[in-house]
């Protein structure tokens, strides 16, 4: 039986809305024809594919492991998970036979290979079989368990086919009896979170109870210490010292988000994207039970990482040593970390906050991580990729074509084959609007239906036009997203001007509505500078470049001057300027620089006076758009 709900609002599925507009109907395409395709080839040709039908001879490991036995190889199964869903989606926009049978072919090697208790982890049964659930903490089991779960899930909705869907919930309870509070399971959990936000993607496309139950309990066991830490219960059961762990020294179970019970937490720590894939969880168990202390844990963690810890291109995670969190206001640049993979998280994450309750700072930080570090993933292409988003290179930070762990390679595949389910919220007699781009869809409302059909040429151009034809329904309200960086928003309704009543980030328009009514909103996008507190050494002195949603950067080969001698005063006048030809299109951002020179300065490394500097034109382009004409110097945060 369901909880008694604290959700508010749902998610309107990306199936039930087309992209119309430009600049996502692109991406889109990209990421079905392009990018999907030659993910599977990638999958092939590094092994991956092959490791699934458990060969014999056991081949030797492709990737080799490092002390303690490890190997990145051990998510594998996680690969396929995801290309699974990512390939899923791509079923629901349009069916492929050649796809569909490459996902048959998977799962037939996915159920030869499962045992028959269920258990299912193709590294393991077929190196180590004894060794299975002996290393939570770090070997990932339920990591994979839970994209493989994903991947089910989504194969299901798209085809209706449900033997991979049986498959993983054989799986599941298997875990279910294994892991747990009664007589003969173990108190244990995964050591890196997906499986909960799996679980309850599950338990939504069946109803199943058992699916929220498991991912109920792994989220309110995480961190117990009934009797010890179930980490060093079971590294000692394997003969280890739990002190001997790589990420002791910073703290020893923070790295995983298992330090204290979840409803303790109130720092932002650890590993960011096991964080984020938490986070989203909790919101959604928060939702499902009407628990309100969780609820209030993912408002406090909200605050943290907003306020202390996050990038201004929505990138999480500044230290590559953790892959995640740090200190308040550590925020490098040209060390950054900010994982693709943790950005698309926070997608997740913010899009269940704003279920909870439609409050515009959920959807601002939603658009942030999506339209900058998010995509910043994929080149143009769609064949190549940043796994860390720095927001200062000297030029040596590329993209690559693959990666030993392509974790961010098909996370953000699958998010531009899904963002159309990021763009509208429902409740009984209210559609929130959260984001703009081009769309439309027909959706259920007080009673009857509505189509709404939203124009716009966003993130380009701020002026959105939403035609709204209701068939049946009664009163209802529309609630449009105001941005946070907007200032001087207007709209009208059939030509005449709307109080601009916003509550929190929504302009709430109520009323009964009929066929052919239009509603017109202005969203005045000025290029824009941007200031870190001061508490960000790294930024100090420094000022960033925003327009709309998205965040710029300097190209070093769209200057006339090397990257970092530039510097932007602060009277500079800032211009806006579309380039059609420029990356595909893009708005840039102009104005005039003064440059520190080098000529003249001799061979001195130092010298008691600074360089002169010369005027010098600066061209910003969005970061998103970065390192897709070669490799080149690139900066964020200009001198001031
Ligand atoms: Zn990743």
């Amino acid at each position: 039986m369901k909880g008694p709900t604290m959700r508010t609002y749902a998610s309107v599925p990306f199936p039930d809305v087309t992209i119309t507009g430009a600049f996502w109907h692109e991406r889109l395409e990209v990421v079905l024809t392009r990018t999907i395709p030659s993910q599977l080839k990638m999958l092939e040709k590094h092994d991956i594919r092959g490791s699934i039908k458990l060969p014999k001879p056991v081949p030797p490991l492709t990737i080799p492991r490092r002390k303690g036995g490890f190997t990145v190889q051990m998510f594998w199964d996680s690969d396929i998970g995801k290309w699974i869903e990512a390939a899923s989606y791509a079923l629901r926009h349009r069916r492929d036979a050649a796809i569909e049978a490459e996902v048959e072919a998977m799962i037939d090697d996915l159920e030869a290979a499962q045992a028959e208790d269920g258990y299912l982890n193709c590294f393991y049964q077929q190196r180590e079989p004894e060794n299975r659930w002996t290393n939570l903490r770090d070997n990932h089991e339920m990591y994979n368990a839970g994209h493989l779960l994903e991947g089910a899930v989504a194969y299901y909705q798209a085809t209706g086919k449900d033997r991979f869907l049986r498959v993983m919930e054989r799986n599941m309870d298997h875990i279910a009896r294994t892991f747990g509070r009664g007589e003969g399971q173990r108190p244990g959990y995964p050591g890196h979170q997906e499986i909960e936000l799996a679980l309850i993607r599950a338990f939504h496309a069946t109803g199943q109870q058992k699916f929220l139950d498991l991912a109920t309990y792994f989220i309110d066991e995480r961190g117990s210490r009934e009797p010890e830490h179930y980490f060093d219960t079971e590294a000692k059961a394997r003969g280890d010292d739990p002190a001997d762990y790589f990420f002791a020294a910073s703290g020893m179970y923070e790295y995983s988000q298992s330090h204290l019970p979840v409803r303790e937490q109130t720092k932002v720590v650890g590993h960011a994207v096991r964080a984020m894939y938490m986070y989203a969880a909790m919101a959604d168990l928060a939702a499902e039970h009407g628990d309100a202390a969780l609820k209030a844990a993912c408002e406090t963690l909200w605050a943290d990482v907003i306020e202390r810890r996050m990038y201004v291109t929505g990138g999480f995670g500044p230290s590559e040593h953790n892959e995640g969190f740090t200190a308040d206001y550590d925020l490098p640049n040209d060390t950054a970390y900010c994982e693709t993979c943790a950005s698309v998280a926070m997608v997740f994450w913010a899009a269940r906050m704003l279920n909870l309750d439609l409050d515009g700072q959920y959807a601002d930080l939603l658009e942030l991580a999506l339209y900058n570090n998010s995509l910043a993933g994929l080149s143009r292409d769609g064949e190549s990729y940043f796994y860390d988003n720095k927001l200062d290179s000297d030029g040596s930070h590329h993209r690559w074509a693959w990666h030993m762990c392509p974790c961010c390679t098909m996370n953000v595949s699958r998010l531009v084959a899904s963002v159309a389910g990021y763009f509208y919220g429902l409740a009984e007699t209210e559609i929130a609007v959260h984001l703009y781009g081009g769309s439309e869809t027909r959706l259920p409302v007080a009673g009857g239906h509505v189509t709404l059909t939203e124009t716009s040429d966003y993130p380009w151009n701020g002026a959105v036009r939403i035609a709204v034809a209701p068939e049946g329904c009664g009163d209802f309200t529309l609630s449009l997203r105001i941005p946070g960086w907007c200032e001087g928003a207007s709209a009208r309704v059939n030509g005449q001007a709307v109080p601009m009543t916003v509550e929190r980030g929504y302009l709430k328009i109520a009323r009964s509505w009929s066929e052919g009514d239009v509603v017109e909103l202005d969203l005045p996008m000025e290029a824009r500078r941007s200031y870190a507190h001061p508490a960000v050494r790294a930024d100090i002195g420094r000022v960033a470049l925003r327009r709309g949603p998205l965040v710029y950067c300097a190209e070093e080969r769209d200057q006339k001057a090397p990257v970092h001698s530039l510097r932007l005063p602060r009277e500079a006048a800032l211009s806006a300027r579309h380039v059609p030809d420029l990356i595909g299109g893009v708005t840039v951002i102009e104005a005039e620089a003064r440059a520190a020179r080098a000529e003249g300065w001799g061979p001195d490394l130092y010298r008691p006076a600074p360089p002169e500097e010369a005027p010098s034109p600066l061209l910003a382009v969005p970061y998103y758009a970065w390192c897709n004409r070669g490799a080149n110097p690139m900066l964020v945060w200009l001198r001031e």
